[in-house]
């Protein structure tokens, strides 16, 4: 029999969910304070708490000495981490990577394999070879891992994603047409999968997986930068995808006049067609290069060119703070990490009297697919309560 308020199975999982993701912002916490934050009775928390104990997913750690005033003991919660993991996968232009994690967002291997990039129209063929890697990169490393169990995946791709049917829309510079994704995915790890831009699941992962996670801000503008330009807009801890999943083209907003024609938006003067690592390349006669090397070029050597570059992005950002009303904005990114980049932008946004706060990201930029894992463990949190 359950207590009193769990008719509803929709709100028996929503509790769940709320527990697991409390054990998760907190890392431990005590079974009073979840009843408190829950706005539950103890019963209901204990009848919860219980039915996650018997599944293994928590786990009880040290009990405090007993509150003077009240007289009773705390007895802390946490998320049995290592009870299971879940896998990211990442693809963009410049290599696959498969990521696998515990189920605080620890990173147990990870695996860099070449960019699925293709020219092949048949997307069959595609999903069949981008299918067959994964499938391979994923035993090898739950065999490193010891077995542990693979709870969920996330895949994340640049460009359009639907994220609700799991179908890459539009990516030219990975693929010619629609992919499906989510669904030879599931059919091959024999997991759910969920799918969804990389931006925006990287911006999930700064809010599940980072030190951001104890005090989510209320609305986060999420940029990256390496090789192109794209953003993400999370409002209550929860990115939105847009009407027609192209929500944070920040790269894709003008901030010139002029300029060469954009190979994504086809227009001139947009952000990424004068900052993407083909750009600053073109325009220092080189025929690549990584951005955060091209970046340190144009400091050391085009005081001018560096500036700006920084007011570029600085104007771009200013605009979406003006649309947007963030209390945050993380710019995530190689090029933000040494030098002066970041300085540069948040000084020139910073004129114009910004309302908020302007921080480097907290999560390496070398592990991209770390997105698709926070996606998989955001779907766990929420699934557990089934
Ligand atoms: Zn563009």
């Amino acid at each position: 029999m359950t207590p009193h308020g769990f008719s509803s199975p929709d709100l028996r999982k929503r509790n769940r969910a709320g527990i697991l993701r409390l054990m998760h912002r907190h890392g431990s916490i005590a079974r009073n304070d979840l009843a408190q934050e829950l706005g539950l009775t103890r019963a209901s928390v204990t009848y919860l708490i219980n039915e996650l104990l018997a599944d293994g997913l928590v786990a009880e750690g040290e009990a405090s000495e007993a509150d003077g005033r009240v007289g009773r003991r705390k007895i802390f919660m946490h998320i049995r981490s290592h009870a299971a993991c879940v896998v990211g996968i990442g693809a963009d232009s410049e290599r696959l990577q498969i990521v696998l994690t515990d189920l605080s967002g620890s990173v147990l291997g990870v695996r860099n394999l070449p960019s699925p990039s293709s020219n092949e129209h048949d997307a069959v063929a595609i999903e069949a070879n981008l299918v067959r890697a994964i499938r391979r990169a994923l035993d090898e490393l739950t065999a490193e891992a010891g077995g542990v169990p693979v709870l969920g995946a996330g895949m994340v791709v640049t460009g359009r994603v639907d994220s609700e049917a799991g179908v890459s829309l539009r990516e030219p510079r990975l693929w010619p047409g629609r992919v499906n994704l989510r669904e030879p995915l599931e059919l091959a790890l024999g997991v759910p999968v969920a799918v969804d831009n990389n931006v925006r699941a990287l911006a999930l992962a700064e809010l599940l997986l980072t030190e951001a996670k104890a005090s989510s801000p209320a609305g986060l503008l999420f940029v990256k930068y390496g090789p192109g330009v794209g953003a993400a807009w999370a409002v209550g801890g929860v990115p939105w995808p847009g009407a027609h999943f192209r929500s944070g083209e920040l790269g894709h907003t003008l901030v010139e006049n002029d300029g060469p024609p954009c190979t994504y938006c086809g227009r001139r003067g947009c952000l990424e067609s004068l900052v993407s690592a083909r750009a600053l390349a073109d325009t220092m006669g080189l025929r690549g290069g990584r951005v955060e090397h091209l970046c340190a070029s144009l400091e050391a050597h085009d005081h001018q060119a560096f500036a700006t570059l920084a007011a570029r992005f600085a104007r771009a950002i200013g605009n979406a703070i003006e649309v947007c009303d963030p209390s945050v904005v993380t710019l995530y990114g190689a090029p933000f990490r040494t030098g002066s980049l970041f300085d540069e932008i948040a000084k020139r946004v910073e004129s114009n009297e910004r309302p908020c706060e302007i921080r480097r990201s907290w999560l390496d930029p070398d592990l991209p697919a770390l997105g698709g894992a926070a996606l998989a463990l955001d779907r766990f949190f929420l699934g557990q309560g089934a």
